[in-house]
């Protein structure tokens, strides 16, 4: 028996390489807006325990086909506890892309 969803596109070692400033660097770049249930615009992130850099990495697992779960990343709004949840894998490849400017759609 293997443990499939240790094999997510081949980018769990690098996606635990994601430090804090790559997530605060993503979030400024794909347009952090303000937070859809209240308006407020403070957002807190989840840190490995007694880490200052290394970003706390959850997991959301499919039951169906583990081979299809996907890391995350997340956002808590500081006003009312909203959360916003980021596929870790996208933001891996943005860093190893060289972290390039995220279309923006016109609003
Ligand atoms: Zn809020």
């Amino acid at each position: 028996m293997t443990d499939e969803t240790q094999a997510l596109d081949g980018l769990d070692d690098e996606i635990r390489k994601l430090t804090y400033d790559d997530f605060v660097e993503f979030l400024n770049t794909a347009g952090a807006t303000a937070c859809e249930a209240c308006g407020a615009d403070e957002w807190g992130i989840s840190m490995e325990e007694g880490s200052d850099s290394l970003l706390s990495i959850g997991q959301i697992v499919s039951v169906r086909k583990p081979s299809s779960s996907v890391w995350l990343l997340h956002t808590t709004c500081q006003r009312c506890g909203n959360m916003r949840i980021f596929n870790a894998n996208r933001i891996t490849k943005w860093v190893l892309n060289g972290k390039p400017e995220i279309q923006q759609d016109a609003q």
